[in-house]
């Protein structure tokens, strides 16, 4: 059995909230018109970003979020 690293805490208007055990650290990722940002490691292509993506409410969320802050062309 894979041990937990990382555990969902909060979604807001900020961003989405993930507990690192690993690392023991409060990770933050932002939504922004390009994407997402992990505020921890500066980029999307983490293991934070990896990790929400697989919950699926949060998935669907941020990929709404990310259409509804790009401008219509
Ligand atoms: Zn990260």
């Amino acid at each position: 059995m894979v041990k937990k690293r990382c555990e969902f805490i909060s979604h807001d208007m900020n961003g989405i909230k993930i507990f690192d055990h690993q690392n023991k650290a409060l990770v933050t990722i932002t939504i922004n018109p390009k994407g997402l940002e992990c505020q921890h490691c500066g980029t999307d292509q983490c293991q934070h970003v990896e990790f929400m993506l697989t919950l699926p409410d949060i998935a669907k969320t941020v990929r709404q979020k990310i259409k509804a802050s790009r401008p219509i062309n």
